[in-house]
């Protein structure tokens, strides 16, 4: 379908990922064709805005072709109108996207090297990544740093488990070693730095990065890699604005 194309998609269910943290499945989606890393505009009722409006951008969490589509999002204590309404959803219930959209996609060229950094909700790309690579049994050499708040923020790793047998290697990053639930924690713990890439990819000035998430992050680790002499064509960015 072309990308203006609106789509009605059937709510089905949503699960609690972790802490705030919640997936959403709808169906309706199987004459959309897309590629993992893109994202769709997603509209409610007018009833449901506020002074961000009805409408909210949200990456595709599942690989294309299916019937059934997938959204993954951050819900935090004071939320928006658009976020309650979308909690609040009963199966059943119709929702509207849209505006298909973004170059943040893996490079065509399977030997190219990659590494994937996300900040927090902005694995939901990667996902889309790696749901795929396992369904079309894709080997890729891809590194995936998932930095997180607390260790019950470490999502899917059922998907990481099954996408390792095609080359992805998940290093979950603990962001505050005092979290709750940090004391059992044998991963690493702090910030991405030059010590942490090389360890884990001695070729990383010339892997190709994307980076996902909160604009602060996003930007904080694009200065990094461009003080390592990555070059700024080997660097794909995704803001999530409104963090
Ligand atoms: C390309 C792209 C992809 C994205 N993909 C995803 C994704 O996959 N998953 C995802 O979760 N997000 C994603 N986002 C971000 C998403 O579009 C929203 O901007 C974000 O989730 C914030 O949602 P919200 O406005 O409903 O606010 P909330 O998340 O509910 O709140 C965020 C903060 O704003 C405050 N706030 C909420 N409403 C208001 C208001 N009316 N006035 C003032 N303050 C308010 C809250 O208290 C909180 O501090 C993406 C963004 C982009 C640009």
């Amino acid at each position: 379908v072309s990308p203006k194309f609106k789509l009605s998609l059937v709510f089905k269910k949503k699960t609690e990922l972790g802490p705030g943290l919640y997936d959403f499945m709808f169906t309706g989606a199987e004459r959309l064709s897309f590629t993992p890393g893109q994202y769709l505009e997603w509209t409610l009722g007018t009833e449901h805005a506020d002074s961000r409006g009805n409408r909210r951008t949200f990456s595709i969490a599942s690989a294309p072709n299916e019937d059934e589509i997938h959204i993954a999002i951050r819900v935090p204590e004071h939320t928006s109108k658009f976020k309650t309404a979308l909690l609040a959803l009963e199966p059943g219930k119709i929702i509207t996207a849209g505006q298909l959209s973004g170059d943040f996609v893996l490079p065509k060229d399977f030997k190219q090297k990659v590494t994937l950094i996300a900040g927090g909700i902005g694995i939901t790309p990667y996902v889309s990544m790696a749901q795929t690579m396992v369904k079309l049994k894709e080997h890729r050499d891809i590194t995936l740093f998932y930095m997180i708040t607390t260790p019950q923020d470490f999502c899917y790793q059922d998907l990481w488990a099954k996408a390792a047998e095609f080359g992805l290697k998940v290093v979950p990053v603990l962001g505050d070693a005092s979290a709750p639930g940090a004391v059992a924690w044998t991963g690493l713990t702090g910030r991405l730095n030059e010590g942490v890439l090389k360890t884990s990819d001695s070729d990383y000035q010339k892997r190709r990065y994307y980076i996902s998430g909160p604009p602060g992050l996003v930007d904080a680790y694009r200065r990094l890699l461009r003080s390592l002499s990555v070059s700024p064509r080997n660097i794909v960015t995704d803001h999530f604005s409104g963090y």
